[in-house]
């Protein structure tokens, strides 16, 4: 959501005329589009902030604006502490971008917005400056009437505001026509999707959606095991264009540590929606987030972690050791989990998903998946996209195939983070020249992995 917001700055910023420059020192205008899930994430804003004080200081009429879940929490005290910050907006002000530039440069106002509004969703569809025409993200909820103790998400974003079933829709049916393959439905809580008019819920949107001509794939995310009913899933596995990936973070395996995040499900219910979606959906790829070493986790309770995820065998997981936040409940409780202690267990799970996805990821071998391709793989040699279940494939042999085509691919290789493979065309040129290897010759054992240190899983708004 935090990459469609920039993207929905630079739409709103054109319709004033601005056009993007190519350093900050060229800029008349500079925006720090922000996260504050994590603490790290939080200090890179104010070391970023800090450097940008001598730009300002050599470039006097350069304006600064602090945007993002940053600048939502922290408000006018930014404004206090940091006398070169112009303005400060916060998540639910996007809109205001214009106005309160007109304020800074007509009256010399060091504004800062930071409401909500309290029903919908304020969201100009036309004013996106969407970066690829095949692949569109949509919000179709902001906010988050959760209150997991760890997660500063409600004060940043806000409680639950919806949009209308029919302007989605519309908006996709818009970008459909312009070439979007893909679609990917946007929330802190997406599946807490409810039309403020008609009570349609995701599953209706699923469906409307699903059944636009023309579009290949649909997605949504981030999805809470609490809100998922038996008619969303049935409604995943009805609509064809539904990608057999669904994001479901699980934050823990141990009923203790839930209970005590108020996550409002227990372990016993959240496998039991996994079989439920398994049943429905052949080949699902799962992936999750968890948190490390929560205040008063267990060496048992971490043990029931690693064993969920043994017996869940997840595509891919987001993991991060537990990071304090303001204004949540957990700030509060001791923690008595040392960082050393904490990086060993996360290095411990992830060392054991790697191993899983290795696993899953070789028994793809063979398989031949559709793929939509992104551009090259790291080191530039390979034309690289996403399968359907969101694998990041990178095709041998092939560099020049354009972003948003789709193409037939034999997996050759499955790595921890990703799978090789060619074309079908390849495939045949090779059968008719089993001399000409025209890409990935070798040995299972001293190969690469292309894609490590690529995330697997779709970007999450939880953590
Ligand atoms: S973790 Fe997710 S569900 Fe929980 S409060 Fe944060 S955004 Fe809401």
């Amino acid at each position: 959501m935090n990459v469609l917001d920039g993207r929905r700055f630079l739409g709103l910023l054109a319709r004033e005329g601005f056009v993007e420059a190519s350093s900050p020192e060229e800029a008349g205008l500079i925006l720090l589009n922000t996260c504050s899930v994590r603490d790290k994430a939080e200090q890179k804003v104010y070391d970023r902030i800090g450097r940008l004080a001598k730009l300002k200081r050599d470039h006097p009429g350069t304006v600064l604006g602090v945007c993002g879940c940053v600048a939502q929490q922290e408000g006018e005290s930014l404004l206090e502490r940091l006398p070169h910050v112009d303005f400060v907006l916060g998540t639910g002000r996007i809109e205001a971008l214009p106005s309160i530039l007109r304020r800074v440069e007509e009256e010399g106002d060091r504004p800062c917005e930071t409401g909500f509004d309290l029903d919908e969703v304020v969201y100009t569809p036309g004013a996106i400056a969407r970066a690829v025409p095949h692949r569109a993200a949509i919000t179709v909820i902001e906010g988050c009437n959760k209150n997991c103790t760890f997660c500063v998400v409600p004060r940043t974003r806000g409680r639950e505001r919806n949009r209308r079933l029919r302007d989605v829709v519309n908006e996709a049916h818009r970008l459909i026509d312009e070439g979007a393959l893909e679609i990917e439905l946007l929330g802190q809580t997406v599946n807490a999707f409810r039309d403020p008019e008609t009570g349609a819920d995701l599953a209706d949107l699923l469906h409307a959606v699903g059944a636009l001509p023309g579009l290949r794939r649909l997605r949504f995310v981030t999805s809470h095991p609490r809100n998922f009913s038996r008619r969303l899933v049935a409604a995943m596995a009805e609509t064809p264009a539904v990608v057999p990936a669904l994001h479901l973070p699980v934050q823990s395996g141990s009923d203790a540590v839930l209970r005590r995040m108020k996550r409002q499900y227990a372990r016993a219910e959240y496998l039991d929606l996994v079989a439920q979606l398994r049943d429905a959906i052949p080949g699902l790829a799962l992936s999750t987030d968890v948190i490390v070493a929560f205040p008063g986790e267990t060496a048992d309770d971490f043990a029931a972690t690693l064993s969920l995820l043994e017996e869940v065998r997840f595509a891919g997981v987001f993991s991060f050791t537990y990071s304090p936040r303001p204004q949540t409940a957990a700030l509060r409780w001791e923690h008595d989990i040392t960082p050393p202690e904490a990086s060993e267990r996360l290095a411990r799970l992830e060392a054991l998903q790697q191993d899983i996805q290795r696993e899953l990821n070789r028994a793809l071998e063979g398989q031949t998946l559709e793929v939509l391709v992104e551009g090259l793989d790291r080191k530039r040699r390979f034309s690289s996209g996403r399968s359907r279940c969101n694998r990041v494939v990178n095709i041998a042999g092939e560099s020049a195939l354009p972003p948003g085509t789709l193409v037939n691919v034999q997996i050759e290789r499955g790595f921890p983070n990703s799978l090789l493979g060619r074309t079908q065309e390849q495939e045949r040129e090779q059968e008719t020249d089993k001399d000409s290897a025209n890409g990935y010759p070798g040995d299972r054992q001293t190969l690469p992995d292309p894609g490590a240190a690529r995330p697997l899983g779709i970007s999450s708004n939880s953590f």
